[in-house]
């Protein structure tokens, strides 16, 4: 991947930059997606471009029902037509979380068998992903990118700078269903043992990993850890 090629995506966001990225890579390009609270954005935008776009959706086997209902209710309103649902090898479930309890004994072990080597493997043979990732969500997210490069693969954030009202602003505009559990009082929702109600506008992923140090399941960084910037704005 040549660096050169962002250029001319400098100072684009939103579905401006979306549209782009999915024309001149049509084909190479994989939206990654958790069908989580504030998901419906990015999927709506996607949607407006191109229904058939590959959308994966890591299911770990620990979400919510209401998680995978709601991926129901949004492929069927958007019109999606290019959802692959991943799911964890069973050779690793089996040899080293039998009874499902990993999470509570080694919550980065059980994100890498059941998001991290799965995603790798969904990725193979794609060039570029798309994230609905948010800077207002702070911690390691609070300096994201809209293009960054990782492990060769363009990595784009079309929602870095959107905040939790432009979020509110813009499922009100569209008419996009709520996650059912954002009216129990979850601001983000991931696997179910590891998510709790809670979280805030300012501090919205509070809910996640409670009481752990632990902030992120590792799918969003390279493989030793990082990410390489190509190109940045500073405001929304
Ligand atoms: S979020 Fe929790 S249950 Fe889900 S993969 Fe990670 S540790 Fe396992």
């Amino acid at each position: 991947m040549d660096r050169r090629i962002f250029e001319s995506y400098a100072g684009l966001e939103g579905r401006q930059l979306l549209e782009p990225i999915l024309r001149d890579f049509a084909g190479r390009t994989a939206v990654v997606s958790s069908f989580g609270a504030e998901s419906a954005v990015l999927l709506h935008m996607v949607s407006e471009v191109n229904k058939a776009v590959p959308v994966i959706f890591l299911d770990t086997g620990k979400h919510f029902w209401e998680t995978l209902s709601y991926r129901a209710k949004l492929i069927d309103r958007l019109g999606l037509t290019g959802v692959r649902i991943i799911t964890p090898a069973e050779a690793d479930l089996a040899g080293q979380d039998p009874d499902g309890t990993l999470h509570s004994r080694n919550a980065d072990q059980c994100c890498h068998i059941r998001k991290t080597l799965p995603l790798a493997k969904a990725l193979e043979g794609f060039d570029v992903t798309v994230s609905g990732r948010k800077r207002y969500h702070g911690a390691a997210r609070a300096t994201l990118d809209f293009l960054s490069i990782a492990d060769g693969r363009l990595k784009v954030e079309p929602l870095a700078g959107f905040s939790a009202l432009d979020i509110n602003a813009y499922m009100k505009a569209h008419d996009l269903p709520a996650h059912p559990l954002t009216g129990l009082g979850y601001f983000s929702v991931g696997c179910e043992p590891c998510t709790e109600p809670g979280g805030s506008s300012s501090d919205p992923r509070a809910g996640r990993w409670a009481g752990a140090t632990k902030t992120e399941c590792g799918i969003h960084w390279t493989v030793n850890g990082e990410q390489v910037t190509l190109a940045s704005r500073t405001s929304h």
